[in-house]
C-alpha cells in the first residue's frame, strides 16, 4: 500500500492548486490522472493550441517549483474505486492507496453528439492535449468545417480554424450564440466580427445527421433541412461533471459532487473541487456549477485547505475570459437570467452591468484588443459587496473604459 498524506485525484487546475496547497504547507500529496501529462491548462486548447504553428500547452507543474518535492505525480492513472470509511482508494495498475482525506478534482466530460453519423473519424470533441493534437492535424487537411455548438468552445474553434483559411459554418441550438451567460448586446458584438471573417452563424437549427461516404465525412444534416458541405465536425455543446467515482463511493451527486463553500462533500474524508462539484450555499437552492477556470484553482485551494483542518471558504467572485480573433470577451460574475441589464461601453466595447435590484451581480465586455479588461476586473469588488453603481456615470464614461472602470472600482469602495 502506497502511503502520502493526502491524494488528488485529476490533472487540471483544480487538481494541481490543491496539490500545491497541501505541498507548500509540507504534507507530502499524491496526484493520480488519467492523462498522459502532468496537471496542464486547458485554455490554450481550443485557441493557440489550434494555430499553425500550434502554441504550446502551459503546465501547470514547474519542474523548478519548490513544493514538487512534496508531490508523487502518477500519470495515466485512473481511480478505479473509493472507499471514504476505509480512507483507501484502488487503481487501475491494481494499487491501494491510503489517504487522510482526499481530494476529487476529475472534471467533466464533453457532451456526445448523438445523431446517425457522428460515431467515427472526422467527428472531434475537445477536452484534452490530445483531442487538440488531433483536431489541429485534422484542420490542415480540411477545407470545410461544421461547429456543433455556439458557445465558447464553438466560437474560439471557428476564429482559430478560419484564420487557416478553413471554410466554418457554426450550428446553434438556440437562438443566439452564447446564450447561456453572455449578454444579447456582447453575443451580437462577437457574432458579427465572426460574420465579418467570413463564418456563417446557423441559430435555432440542430443536427440531424453526420453524412458520410466510404466512411468519411462529406456534410451535415441539419433540423430545416440544409445541408452543410463539411469534411470535418467539431462538437462542443457543453460539458457533464465526472461523478461516477463519487457516486458509487456514496457520495451525495446531483449533476455534480455536492459540496459546500469549503469543498466539503456529504463525506468528511472526501473534498471535490473544479468543474466536477456543485457548490450549494449562498446561490440559489441547489447550488451551482461553475464551469471557470479561475473558480477551479481557487476551489482547488479551498479543498487542500480544508482538509488540512483550515476554515477556508469559496467566495471568489468568477472571472472568465475568451479570446477569438483580436477581440477579447470578458466577463466577472454569475448573474441570474432575470437580471436587469444595463448596456455601457461604446459601440465598439459593449460592456453589460447586471442588476438585482440595485446591487451589481454581473459585468460582461468586449472589444478588440485587451481594453476591456480594466472595467471587468476592476468590478470584482462592487461584485463581491452586491454594491450599488453610479449608472448615470458609467454610461457618462462612454467608449472610454478606464474611465468606466474607475466608475466600477469606486462603486466597490464605497
Ligand atoms: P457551452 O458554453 O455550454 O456551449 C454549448 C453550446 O452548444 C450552447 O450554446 C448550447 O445551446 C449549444 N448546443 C447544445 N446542444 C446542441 C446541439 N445538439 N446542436 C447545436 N447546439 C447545441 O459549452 P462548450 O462551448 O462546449 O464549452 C465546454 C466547457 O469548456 C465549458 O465548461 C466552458 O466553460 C469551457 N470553456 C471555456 C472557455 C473560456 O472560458 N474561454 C473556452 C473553452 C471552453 P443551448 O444553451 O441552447 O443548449
Amino acid at each position: 500500500m502506497e502511503s502520502p498524506r493526502y491524494v488528488v485525484v485529476g490533472g487540471g487546475p483544480a487538481a494541481a492548486s490543491a496539490a500545491r496547497r497541501f505541498a507548500e504547507a509540507g504534507q507530502s500529496v499524491a496526484v493520480l490522472t488519467a492523462e498522459p501529462l502532468p496537471p496542464y491548462d486547458r485554455t490554450v486548447l481550443s485557441e493557440g493550441a489550434l494555430a499553425d504553428p500550434p502554441a504550446p500547452i502551459p503546465t501547470l507543474w514547474p519542474d523548478d517549483a519548490p513544493w514538487r518535492d512534496h508531490v508523487f505525480v502518477r500519470t495515466r492513472t485512473r481511480v478505479e474505486s473509493l472507499d471514504p470509511d476505509g480512507r483507501t482508494l484502488t487503481t487501475d495498475d491494481g494499487t491501494t492507496w491510503a489517504f487522510e482525506a482526499v481530494v476529487l478534482a476529475t472534471g467533466a466530460e464533453p457532451r456526445r453528439l448523438v445523431v446517425p453519423g457522428a460515431d467515427g473519424p472526422g467527428v472531434h470533441h475537445l477536452r484534452d492535449a490530445e483531442d487538440a493534437t488531433a483536431l489541429s492535424a485534422a484542420l490542415a487537411s480540411t477545407q470545410r468545417l461544421v461547429v456543433v455548438g455556439g458557445g465558447v468552445i464553438g466560437l474560439e474553434v471557428a476564429a482559430a480554424a478560419v484564420q487557416r483559411g478553413v471554410a466554418v459554418d457554426v450550428v446553434e441550438a438556440g437562438p443566439r450564440v452564447l446564450g447561456r451567460g453572455v449578454p444579447a448586446p456582447v453575443a451580437a458584438w462577437l457574432a458579427r466580427v465572426h460574420a465579418e471573417h467570413g463564418v456563417r452563424i446557423h441559430a435555432g437549427r440542430t443536427p440531424q445527421e453526420v453524412l458520410r461516404e466510404d466512411g468519411l465525412v462529406t456534410g451535415m444534416h441539419l433540423s430545416d433541412g440544409t445541408v452543410l458541405p463539411a469534411d470535418t465536425v467539431v462538437v462542443g455543446i457543453g460539458i457533464t461533471p465526472r461523478t461516477a467515482l463519487a457516486e458509487a463511493a456514496g457520495l451525495s451527486v446531483d449533476d455534480g459532487i455536492v459540496v459546500d463553500p469549503s469543498m466539503r462533500t456529504s463525506h468528511p474524508a472526501v473534498l471535490a473541487a473544479g468543474d466536477a462539484v456543485r457548490m450549494v450555499g449562498g446561490h440559489g437552492e441547489r447550488g451551482v456549477r461553475l464551469e471557470s477556470y479561475t473558480a477551479a484553482g481557487r476551489q482547488g485551494e479551498v479543498a487542500a485547505a480544508v482538509a488540512m483542518g483550515g476554515t477556508e471558504s469559496f467566495d471568489d467572485v468568477p472571472w472568465s475570459w475568451s479570446d477569438q480573433y483580436d477581440a477579447t470577451m470578458q466577463a466577472m460574475g454569475v448573474p441570474p437570467p432575470e437580471a436587469r441589464e444595463v448596456v455601457v461601453g461604446g459601440p465598439d466595447s459593449p460592456v453589460v452591468l447586471s442588476f438585482d435590484g440595485d446591487r451589481l451581480v454581473g459585468v460582461c465586455g468586449v472589444a478588440h484588443g485587451p481594453g476591456v479588461a480594466r472595467p471587468v476586473r476592476a468590478a470584482a469588488g462592487a461584485i463581491a459587496a452586491a454594491a450599488a453603481v453610479d449608472v448615470e456615470a458609467a454610461l457618462a464614461a462612454g467608449a472610454d473604459l478606464g474611465a468606466l472602470a474607475r466608475v466600477l472600482r469606486d462603486a466597490g469602495r464605497r
